[in-house]
């Protein structure tokens, strides 16, 4: 067959597409993907492949968003090979049948209920943790025993060029196949028709992806963004609160679905707690965050543009605790921590994806649900408080994709626990059982014995139903 692992794809797009999805098609009729030896093997090629070309993949993340190594290696290499460990340890569990029930007027008969590869799955990731993004969602695909075909971003060309690199030499391409390319290459891909599509990115780009996809009535698992609110209430450890914060704010330079967007603090805590955060962002990053080898980078000049379009309007209308230093020409932007900002600011309209931290005040915890619950419902939400019945409020009042108490963006990193978003913030989830799941479809099987065949069922009914009443 024709390799379809082709960058810059053009006017033979399409074909190439066509024979990639051909040959896929192929291999996952001969069953040979279904096998659990199989997808073992697969995983822990993967994992070997992985681990193998670590520098090579420190470096590309550095080449494309500044990250340091140890921010590389948590939350892309391990976060993977996380991932792949998890797998392989439950993977019998997951793919056994498990038992049905039957209704007393259906016996006999036995209920299963088994899972299945759902067939060829399209993935696209975004830019912002451009490893992981792929193949977290590729390790449930083969796990659940689909093939698979990626669409990496284009934005982050270095890292994107080394996963079609590495995937090559992994896997045969009617298995696994990275097909490189912009927004082009995404949408010719939408035109096929695919067994699932799990799509990571904007909100806006998600709508196109399930536009496209209900053409062939495909499922989509959608992992959108959003703001993520961070409460602080007046009980909070402000110290640990403010190292969390800086923390979940500057990992990838605020380039994280699940960074904290905005702070909600209690009134009577905000000067303290932004002191901490001001000392904090010193202490972790020295006074100039510019120097800093752990501070990453804008990954291009048009968000380096619509960051600092952002960043400027909000200290124009709010007031500057820290940042506001900027350079375009390395894409960098401190940490910039603004007061006072009107919630209808352009900063408080949009996911803010970059270093920013508008700070907005509550009088109580009723009036920051409020506030949240006016707004469209979040990827995350993150609480600091050790008091039980807020912590409730907070579980039973508000609806998010994930929560957090005294903790931010750590929750990505439990395989037991499904990642994903509710209402804007996405559809389906992601990792650990979660993941497998998504990539199965659960099949219904009842299976009835020959000896017994009781005419109750079977017409002519006349006389039956009062019988049939007693019974069902
Ligand atoms: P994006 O939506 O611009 O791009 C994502 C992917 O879609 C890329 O591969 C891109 O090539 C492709 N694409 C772009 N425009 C397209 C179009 N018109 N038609 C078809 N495909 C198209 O997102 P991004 O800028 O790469 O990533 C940032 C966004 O992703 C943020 O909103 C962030 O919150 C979100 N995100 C969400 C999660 C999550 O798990 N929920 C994780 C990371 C990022």
């Amino acid at each position: 067959m024709t390799d379809a692992r082709t960058t810059g794809i053009s006017s033979d797009c399409a074909d190439l597409i066509q024979q990639a999805l051909q040959a896929q098609r192929s291999l996952f009729a001969s069953g040979k993907t279904r096998s659990l030896t199989f997808r073992r093997r697969q995983l822990q090629q993967l994992r070997a492949s992985l681990v193998a070309a670590e520098d090579d993949i420190f470096a590309a993340l550095k080449a494309d968003l500044g990250k340091c190594e140890l921010e590389a290696y948590i939350s892309e290499l391990a976060l993977v090979t996380g991932e792949i460990d998890y797998a392989l340890k439950h993977l019998s569990r997951w793919s056994q049948p498990r038992r049905a029930s039957i209704p007393f007027a259906l016996q006999p008969a036995r209920g299963q209920v088994v899972p299945e590869p759902l067939g060829i799955v399209l993935i696209i990731s975004p830019w912002n943790y451009p490893l992981q993004l792929a193949l977290g969602p590729l390790v449930s695909a083969i796990a659940a025993g689909n093939c698979a075909i990626i669409k990496p971003s284009e934005i982050s060309a270095h890292t994107s060029a080394l996963l079609a690199k590495l995937m090559t030499q992994t896997f045969a391409a009617d298995y696994v196949n990275v097909i490189e390319g912009g927004v082009e290459t995404a949408q010719a891909l939408l035109a096929e028709s695919f067994d699932h599509i799990f799509f990571t990115g904007s909100s806006a780009v998600g709508q196109v992806v399930m536009r496209a996809a209900a053409e062939h009535l495909t499922p989509v698992t959608l992992e959108l963004g959003s703001k993520s609110p961070c409460v602080v209430a007046a009980d909070a450890n402000i110290a640990v609160a403010a190292r969390r914060i800086v923390w979940g704010k500057c990992f990838n330079a605020g380039q994280t679905c699940v960074a904290p967007d905005y702070l909600l603090v209690q009134k009577q805590i905000k000067d303290e707690l932004l002191a901490a955060i001001a000392q904090t962002a010193a202490d972790f990053f020295g006074k100039d965050m510019a120097k800093s080898p752990d501070y990453g980078r804008i990954v291009s000049d048009r968000h380096f543009q619509r960051l600092h379009t952002l960043m400027t309007d909000a200290l124009a209308s709010g007031k500057k605790i820290i940042g506001g230093q900027s350079d375009p020409a390395t894409r960098y932007m401190a940490l910039t921590v603004i007061d006072q900002v009107p919630p209808a600011a352009a900063v408080m309209q949009e996911e803010i994806f970059g270093p920013i931290l508008p700070v907005l005040t509550y009088e109580d915890l009723g009036e920051a649900i409020a506030f949240i619950n006016q707004r469209p419902k979040p990827l995350a939400l993150y609480f600091f408080s050790n008091d039980a019945a807020q912590q409730k409020a907070i579980v039973t009042q508000t609806s998010s994709g994930g929560l957090c108490f005294n903790e931010t963006i750590s929750q990505y990193a439990v395989p037991a626990l499904p990642f994903g978003g509710v209402g804007h913030s996405g559809i389906g989830a992601a990792h650990g059982k979660a993941g497998f799941d998504t990539f199965s479809h659960y099949k219904s099987v009842l299976k009835k014995p020959n000896w017994l065949d009781l005419s109750l069922r079977y017409p002519p009914y006349q006389g039956k139903l009062s019988l049939l009443k007693k019974l069902l």
